[in-house]
């Protein structure tokens, strides 16, 4: 019999409780025994959805309260001491590591959170000392949990990370100078006394997630996994299902012979579907392989009649009892259901599967191969009547926008002028000073702004008053900015509930949810749009709220202490535009044409909202690319030039038809350049701030080695947390700056938008990190 299983499922629930949860217990509105008592509810609730589906392998220890990785630091006791000495209860320390704490006289920083692989998820890394131990804690959490699941007469299927892939995927502490793979002798120990620990629970089998297999591998680490893999089989132990996903893993199959004797390995057919044949012929004579069929990255309904092939031509080398169907990924990157949608168009909503659906599909699937396609005949007749529906609607093809694309030339991606002409002419129209300082773009979304934009859409407030009402929040934002003495200002983006979502719900071309969330990082779940068709810009986006702002920032109206701190100067505001590649990587794209074609398409569109932008007096315009690295293929070499190629051309269609005096800004949320740093160069902004706060000053040298010509704004605090960093400690940020970047390139901002901050730390933070740019344009 051919099983069915889920490689994780979504924590937050059908209605987002663990975020509420979380965030009420922050805010001290829930008790820490609450906030406990509804995570098990959660993951109970989950277990049955799974259960209920019918599906054989359902997974544990896949939820969380942050990250899981966050959850290996504790289980692991990876806690560096500024944590683990905190005098307080030990979640707040697990919360401390994840965003930081500043209360009762006690200021600790976050851990350094990134990008999950090539996913919008984000995981905190961990972070090993030089004499770094490892002890297994008490009540580790994943045998605490399967034995939740045991009591509920549900056996599950563990998910840990892996060894290397723990390792691999930290980094030393800041002072430190330990290789985390060397650590690899004094780690294996405390995972077997915790595997033993789950088999003596009654864990059969463990998924142990080595997603690191889909990069290329320093050899060191190619060769950890012989030593830690021969440690972690044994007769004491839970059979293992290694786990690999979002690529392929053909480059690295020499690793196989360390890993004969583990009972199976998972790989990703929905990306790499040519890796299968490769893979089954490195497979050992019982070996099961786990075959990801049901797309965990994306809500498209599983075309089964493609599934099925795939899975029938492993079972023709391995047989049945070898062969087990599952998600490609862990569906934590799919929002819960399909069920709470109600606003889809009725066409459209048959193309989707979210991950309640993806559970269903895996079960079809293995059913479809088990008892033959008769005994699913009618879920299969369904699936192919929906998939071809699909395939001929009229809602993807668009022939003006086809035509548009076909006109597009060369020279429509180059500015007119080299940088130091355009510089020139921007300096004498901004007229800013050394050191100019600007923010990302978004200030706190505060609960009015969402309570009014909640009336809004429910329809209990007109259009004019709540266009009334963000006015009313620009001004604010405008009044604030001025008496900060911030030198370009924004308008605060109060009308957008998200950056990418706010321009899809204005193209066409889109589809949005209002349940479709999916985790970001920690209690932050993003909406993402759907692109189901061909994309064009009906009307102007962004020009009416950035017009608004400049002319209030800059007219009669504003308060008279504002007008006395302005002092008759010309203050422009930057209009802010998310570009073309972030809005494909953080909306669910298509998955029937190629993503370069998407996003040529929503570059014309952008680069209409840029002219019009110009049109109207805005000099200055971000268009926010923060999800351009993560598109990045996993793997160098030619895939991934090829993206960079469409990518960089993408942003430079969509930005390059400004005159010179007009000033683009781009926006990254990392400071890791490294890999693709041509790329960045190629993109030719004016200005590029990127997140640098919590990142070693260091990485920002390839600038200074490159002799990167413009300008750059790395983050000189970071906005991920309530702390408000002292202005001595901006400074000193800045003067690490000053290593690599010129007193004329350098500009001063935070990491990122502040909309998930509270004002009382924005105007402190901001205040300082004002009064630290000061203090360096006093310096000669
Ligand atoms: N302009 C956006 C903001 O300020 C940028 C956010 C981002 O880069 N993630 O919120
Ligand atoms: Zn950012």
């Amino acid at each position: 019999m051919v099983q069915s299983s889920v490689l994780g499922f979504p924590r937050m629930g059908a209605k987002r409780e663990l975020k509420k949860a979380t965030e009420a217990y922050w805010s001290d509105k829930l008790s820490r025994d609450d906030l406990l008592k509804e995570g098990k509810r959660l993951r109970l609730e989950h277990w049955k959805i799974q259960k209920d589906a019918g599906v054989d392998v359902i997974p544990s220890n896949d939820f969380s309260f942050y990250d899981h990785l966050l959850d290996h630091i504790e289980l692991f006791n990876v806690i560096p001491k500024r944590y683990s000495e905190l005098p307080v209860d030990p979640i707040d320390i697990y919360f401390a590591m994840g965003r930081s704490r500043q209360r009762d006289g006690v200021d600790v920083p976050a851990l350094e959170m990134v990008k999950w692989f090539d996913s919008n998820y984000h995981y905190v890394k961990p972070t090993f000392q030089d004499d770094q131990t490892f002890k297994l804690a008490d009540n580790p959490k994943p045998v605490v949990e399967f034995l939740e699941a045991k009591e509920a007469g549900i056996i599950t299927r563990p998910v840990l990370i892996g060894p290397v892939s723990f390792l691999a995927l930290g980094k030393a502490d800041r002072d430190q100078s330990v290789d985390p793979i060397s650590l690899l002798s004094k780690l294996l120990p405390v995972y077997i006394e915790l595997l033993e620990k789950l088999k003596a629970a009654g864990a059969e089998t463990v998924q142990i997630d080595e997603p690191v297999l889909v990069y290329d591998l320093a050899p060191k680490i190619k060769a950890a996994f012989k030593p830690a893999y021969e440690k972690l089989v044994g007769d004491k132990l839970p059979q293992l299902m290694v786990a690999t996903y979002f690529g392929d893993i053909v480059h690295n199959l020499d690793v196989f012979p360390a890993l004969q004797n583990v009972y199976g390995i998972h790989i990703d057919l929905v990306r790499n579907p040519e890796q299968l044949n490769l893979v089954i012929g490195r497979l050992g004579s019982s070996q099961v392989l786990s075959a990801g069929v049901v797309d965990g990255r994306n809500i498209w309904k599983t075309n089964f009649q493609q599934a099925i092939e795939k899975v029938e031509a492993a079972i023709q080398k391995l047989g049945k009892d070898r062969v087990i169907v599952a998600t490609s990924s862990s569906l934590l990157h799919t929002p819960h259901s399909l069920e709470s949608e109600k606003k889809l168009p009725v066409e459209v909503k048959d193309w989707f599967s979210f991950a309640v659906q993806k559970a269903t599909e895996v079960v079809i699937i293995a059913k479809a191969v088990t008892d033959g396609p008769n005994s699913v005949q009618e879920a299969l007749e369904a699936n192919a009547k929906s998939v071809q529906a699909r395939a001929s609607s009229k809602r993807t093809n668009n022939k003006a926008v086809k035509d548009r694309q076909a006109s597009v030339k060369p020279e429509d991606h180059d500015r007119k002028s080299q940088f130091h002409v355009r510089y020139a002419q921007q300096k004498e129209k901004l007229n800013l000073p050394k050191f100019p300082t600007t923010t990302i773009g978004s200030f706190p979304q505060t609960g009015e702004i969402r309570k009014q934009r909640g009336l809004f859409t429910k329809g209990d407030i007109t259009a004019q008053q709540y266009e009334d009402f963000i006015n009313g929040q620009i001004e604010d934002v405008i009044n604030k900015q001025v008496n900060l003495d911030l030198d370009v200002l924004v308008h605060g983006e109060p009308e957008r509930n998200d950056m990418v979502q706010y321009f899809g719900e204005q193209l066409d071309g889109y589809v949005f949810t209002t349940n479709g969330w999916v985790q970001s990082y920690g209690s932050r779940c993003v909406r993402p749009p759907i692109i189901v068709g061909d994309i064009s810009r009906p009307a102007p986006m962004t020009v009416k709220e950035s017009k608004y702002a400049l002319d209030y920032a800059n007219g009669e109206k504003v308060d008279q202490n504002t007008e006395k701190k302005r002092n008759g100067k010309f203050r422009p505001v930057k209009g802010m535009l998310t570009g073309p590649i972030t809005c494909l990587r953080w909306s669910f794209p298509r998955d029937d044409v190629h993503q370069s074609v998407q996003a040529q398409q929503l570059a014309l569109a952008l680069r209409d909202e840029v002219l019009d932008l110009e049109t109207n007096g805005i000099w200055v315009i971000q268009v926010d690319e923060p999800a351009l690295r993560e598109g990045l293929p996993l793997r160098k070499g030619e895939e991934r030039e090829k993206y960079l190629q469409w990518a960089v051309d993408a942003f430079k269609l969509a930005t390059a038809g400004v005159q010179d005096g007009t000033q683009i800004h781009s926006h990254f949320c990392y400071s890791e350049f490294q890999d693709f740093f041509h790329a960045i160069a190629a993109l030719d902004a004016d200005v590029l701030s990127i997140e640098n706060s919590k990142s070693d000053a260091k990485l920002l040298s390839v600038f200074k080695d490159q002799k990167y010509p413009r300008h750059i704004g790395p983050g000189v605090y970071d906005i991920h947390a309530p702390r408000v960093p002292p202005e001595a400690e901006i400074r000193e940020r800045i003067t690490e700056m000053l290593e690599n970047l010129t007193s004329e390139q350098l500009w001063i901002n935070p990491d990122c938008g502040l909309k998930t901050r509270g004002w009382p730390e924005t105007i402190a933070s901001l205040t300082n990190m004002v009064n630290a740019a000061k203090y360096f344009r006093l310096q000669k």
